[in-house]
């Protein structure tokens, strides 16, 4: 007998969605729990490392990413001004193995999307618009209340609701993200046809510009500057402002520059960090994903990080016969130590470019973290 025969979780983001997918492929009863009134059509770009690529793989999804999505093997460095000069064109480290390319530009509306058909395939079943507003736990389950007034017994109750987490709020745990300082402005654009793969701007008038392809026509396009609160700007003037910050850049950039306008869906985020630092579950309620850890995407490791956690507790529970410490004590061995390093080295990674530190060993960084996560979760 597996460890749990009916799983509630809420958010469907990568970690959630990933989740339902194991668990209910397992044979488990899963029903997914979302705020969001449905699937969402509109969105920006990701960019997948490797073994994020690996993890959908794992849930049986790959073909269908790399269909929607645009793979590369070569990250480009270029400098400021006007020339867009190329500085270098380094070999992407492939950390999912030779199976897949190192990175995939990808739309994030069709992930979900291609997400959440595998998730209804194998059984898992969405409820949108719907939230835990709270639930009870003893020793065999957790009783929970939903939005909507019903009630529900599960087995085990996931959080994966992201970055301001309900759940992780209700199970006492104080632990809040914090701003890292940086803040992105990034835009939805059509690919210039020269750009085949993310290039990374250091320097000029922001900390970072770039760009990352996500299919044969489109591609989203960044800045990153120092935080600051850009909350009342309206869509127009974001475009403006992004407009202006990537004048200190050339190249592609004077072809993402002219298309950027209303339909770019110009938008404006802080960059956080924070890590759980102990347990990330009470007895059977558990947080995962940016529910449990956040990383500035300076190593772009956010969506990989949030699916191993989906992967080694489905893994764990579909594997033992009990939902029980030595269970969880496997979970964190496994999770919170590669988490936890892959969010420092995100954070350093800014930090540097925040005090201008000029000798930083960069490269010896991203390599740390490369062959770290090359190793399967
Ligand atoms: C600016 C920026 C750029 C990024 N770029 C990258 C990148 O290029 N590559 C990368 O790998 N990662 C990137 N990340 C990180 C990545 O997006 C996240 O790590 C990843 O999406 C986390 O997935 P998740 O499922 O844990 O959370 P989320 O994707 O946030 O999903 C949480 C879900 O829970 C739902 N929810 C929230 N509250 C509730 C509630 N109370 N009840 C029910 N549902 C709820 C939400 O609507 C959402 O659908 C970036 C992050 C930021 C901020």
């Amino acid at each position: 007998m597996i460890a749990v025969s009916r799983v509630a979780v809420v958010g469907s983001g990568v970690a959630g969605t990933a989740a339902a997918i194991l668990l209910a492929e397992g044979g488990v009863d899963v029903d997914v729990f979302e705020l969001k009134p449905d699937l969402s059509a509109l969105g920006s770009g990701i960019t997948l490392q490797g073994n994020a690529l690996r993890v959908f793989d794992r849930l049986g999804v790959w073909e269908k990413v790399k269909e929607a999505g645009y793979p590369f093997d070569v990250l480009g460095l270029r400098a400021p001004g006007p020339e867009a000069q190329v500085i270098a064109q380094i070999p992407d480290a492939p950390t999912g193995g030779p199976d897949y390319p190192a990175t995939a530009g990808m739309y994030r509306p069709d992930l979900a999307r291609i997400l959440a058909d595998r998730a209804t395939e194998v059984g898992a079943r969405f409820h949108y618009g719907t939230t835990v507003e709270s639930f009870e736990q003893d020793a065999d389950g957790v009783d929970i209340t939903l939005s909507d007034g019903s009630t529900g017994r599960y087995d085990l109750l996931i959080g994966a609701d992201g970055l301001h987490s309900s759940i992780r709020a209700q199970l006492g745990i104080e632990v809040e993200p914090q701003r890292t300082g940086m803040g992105i402005w990034r835009a939805f654009v059509p690919r210039p046809k020269d750009v085949t793969h993310t290039d990374l701007y250091y320097g000029g008038p922001v900390y970072i510009a770039g760009y990352c392809p996500t299919s044969d026509d489109m591609m989203y396009a960044y800045v990153v500057e120092p935080a600051q609160d850009r909350h009342l700007l309206s869509p127009e003037q974001g475009v403006q402002v992004m407009k202006e910050l990537s004048r200190g850049y050339g190249g592609p950039w004077n072809e993402i520059r002219e298309s950027l306008d209303d339909a770019s869906r110009v938008n404006y985020t802080s960059f956080t960090q924070h890590v759980v630092p102990d347990a990330w579950n009470r007895g059977r309620v558990v947080i995962i994903g940016e529910a449990a850890h956040s990383c500035p995407p300076t190593i772009a490791q956010g969506a990989a990080q949030a699916g191993e956690d989906a992967v080694v507790l489905s893994e764990l529970l579909l594997s033992r016969d009990a939902v029980n410490q030595s269970l969880w004590d496997e979970f964190h061995a496994r999770r919170l130590p590669r988490a936890t390093e892959v969010v420092d080295a995100s954070v350093q990674l800014g930090q540097w470019q925040i005090d201008h530190v000029q000798d930083a060993d960069v490269p010896g960084l991203v390599r740390r973290i490369a062959m770290l996560v090359s190793q399967p979760a």
